[in-house]
């Protein structure tokens, strides 16, 4: 029996915590979202997928406030995102975040990739930082590379980092952009196995893939985005077995 990758969320399973309603963007004239609602409950995996375009980054940004929205309201946590009053460095710190590109720190060594943000942003002490960032690179199998420095890594164990260093800061949801998307094959399953273990774990996420081998292990829901809507937002097996709209069909007959 391991330790878990997270700490245990809070008893309360059940409960919202990402709440996302008729949230409108534009960039400049041109309309990215239009009217998007749903919600992810504590412990749920949603996988959002759609085609390219159809606005599945720009959801995840306003979800942990990287880019502003013009119409609607997210709450995370019982935190509202576009409220004035919102300290958004500690929402961010509260929303983990992987992308595509892993966007590690290049000069600095793994284990400080990991103990950098808790320190400097949650006052950990070293020792405390240290001893966290260990342990995280334990659970993701790359304890042998605490004291290497990221281009010395693969593509996979860098995006297995990224994941440890966004859990270094104990979130309580954790945001994925497409992370396996830039991976060569051979090392997607290593980065899978670990947001598989992440999801086992209880952690709330939501993940934009085109990995349906991943959503169907594990996802509760999943949202197909296109054209900036919400096109459907249903149970795993329905989206699956019987997706409603024409174009989530399409969508499906060509990635399957
Ligand atoms: P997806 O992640 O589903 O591929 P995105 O959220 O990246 O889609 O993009 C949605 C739409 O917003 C696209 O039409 C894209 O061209 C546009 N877009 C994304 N980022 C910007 C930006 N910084 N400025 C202007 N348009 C953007
Ligand atoms: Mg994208």
């Amino acid at each position: 029996m391991t330790a878990p990758l997270t700490s245990p969320q809070p008893p309360a399973a059940g409960g919202t915590m990402i709440a996302i309603e008729a949230v409108s963007k534009w960039y400049g004239e041109v309309r990215v979202l239009s009217g998007c609602s749903t919600a992810v409950t504590r412990g749920e995996v949603v996988v959002v997928c759609g085609p390219s375009g159809s606005g599945k980054s720009t959801l995840l940004k306003c979800v942990n406030a990287l880019e502003p929205f013009q119409e609607g309201q997210i709450t995370v946590d019982g935190t509202r995102v576009r409220d004035k009053a919102t300290n958004l460095p500690r929402l961010r710190a509260r929303v983990g975040m992987v992308f595509q590109h892993f966007e590690l720190f290049p000069h600095l060594s793994v284990l400080d990739n990991l103990t950098l943000a808790p320190r400097k942003v949650l006052g950990r002490s070293k020792a405390e930082a240290t001893q966290r960032g260990l342990d995280l690179l334990a659970r993701v199998g790359l304890s042998a590379h605490a004291h290497k420095h990221p281009g010395q890594l693969s593509g996979g164990q860098q995006q297995r980092v990224a994941i440890a260093r966004a859990l270094a800061m104990d979130p309580v949801v954790m945001l994925f952009d497409e992370p396996t998307s830039a991976l060569d094959p051979e090392m997607v399953g290593e980065v899978l196995d670990v947001m598989v273990e992440l999801a086992r774990d209880g952690m709330t996420m939501m993940v934009v893939t085109h990995e349906m081998g991943f959503a169907r292990k594990v996802a509760d829901r999943v949202v197909f985005m296109d054209r900036g809507e919400i096109v459907e937002d249903v149970a795993k097996d329905a989206f699956f077995d019987r997706p409603r709209s024409e174009r989530a069909q399409q969508f499906l007959s060509r990635i399957l």
